[in-house]
């Protein structure tokens, strides 16, 4: 048996995100473009023989108990398999949180992952990712990886093509949105059809291949709600135009921006000038990475 497994979660960002519907059980219906990043959190899974499952993390305001989602993830698998072991789960968080980047679903993806391999569970991705909705609406998508089209609440996925690759540059303002009162305040049937990402139409661009589209096309519904309450977030995506990206977006609930940059000279005088330079007082934490295409977990 496996007595430690090493792992990466990657973060995502949303090229696309659309909502439809708030459903009777309280759940929003989105279609959404999910792609992942290059940024990611490190997990040890370590097999202990003595049971329960222990958590440590490196960021202080974290829970280590029941309520980090790394725990759920182990506890889901472990108990419903009758694992008579225990397991340590080291976790080092490098995915800024509770910034629209589903670093915690990720956590959880990696730890499924992880579980069911350390374990020999012998369940298929598929069974993983039915098992990973009851966590969060984004860890099917987690397990799955790469560009997707996600749809339902987030458990129906379609892989789509691997974007060609361009330098995105990921801006953290320093505030706190909370996903739920974004949800809360979102009026998605009084917006103008123009607020709506076409979200078909990137699909379509993808599949060609065309970043220049994609660009052009990027779209979050959820701005409506963010960007009137927290300005810099608008001034973030401006920013970013004018450091010379051919879009910019905020992801997920934000409130974190991303800017694609074609011209790698320009993404890195842009995250320079951001870290060290007048853009300092727009973005708390900023990160220079790519799309990561690959679709395997480990
Ligand atoms: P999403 O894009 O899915 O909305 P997010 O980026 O907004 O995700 P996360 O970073 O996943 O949010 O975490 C949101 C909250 O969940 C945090 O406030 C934190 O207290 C809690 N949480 C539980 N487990 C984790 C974890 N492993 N990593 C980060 N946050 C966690």
């Amino acid at each position: 048996m496996v007595k430690h497994l090493g792992l990466k979660a990657y973060g995502k960002i949303n090229l696309g995100l659309d909502v439809l519907r708030k459903r009777e059980d309280g759940y929003h219906e989105v279609r959404m473009i999910m792609q992942t990043v290059g940024l990611y959190d490190r997990l040890d899974l370590i097999c202990r023989s003595e049971p329960g499952i222990r958590v440590e993390t490196n960021l202080y305001y974290l829970p280590n108990n029941e309520n980090n989602l790394v725990y759920q993830a182990a506890d889901l698998l472990m108990k419903e398999f009758g694992v008579s072991q225990g397991l340590h789960i080291r976790l080092r968080k490098f995915i800024p949180v509770a910034a629209g980047m589903a670093g915690g679903s990720s956590d959880a993806a990696a730890v499924l992952f992880g579980v069911n391999k350390m374990f020999g569970l012998g369940l298929s991705q598929q069974q993983l990712m039915v098992r990973g909705v009851k966590i969060g609406a984004d860890v099917p998508y987690c397990i799955l990886r790469g560009t997707a089209l996600s749809e339902g609440i987030g458990e129906k996925l379609t892989p789509l093509p691997p974007m060609p690759q361009c330098r995105v540059l990921i801006a953290r303002p320093g505030i706190s949105v909370s996903t739920r009162s974004v949800y809360e305040n979102l009026r998605a049937d009084r917006l103008r059809p123009e607020q709506h990402p076409d979200i078909d139409a990137m699909t379509a661009a993808i599949g060609e291949g065309d970043i220049h589209r994609v660009a052009g096309l990027l779209g979050n519904v959820l701005e409506t709600v963010t960007i009137p309450a927290h300005p810099v977030i608008g001034q973030l995506k401006e920013a970013m135009m004018d450091y010379g990206a051919e879009g910019a977006l905020m992801s997920g609930s934000g409130p974190t921006v991303f800017g694609l940059f074609t011209n790698p000279r320009a993404a890195e005088d842009a995250y320079e000038d951001m870290r060290y330079g007048r853009g300092t007082n727009l973005a708390k934490q900023v990160y220079l990475t790519n799309f990561y295409n690959r679709r395997e977990q480990g």
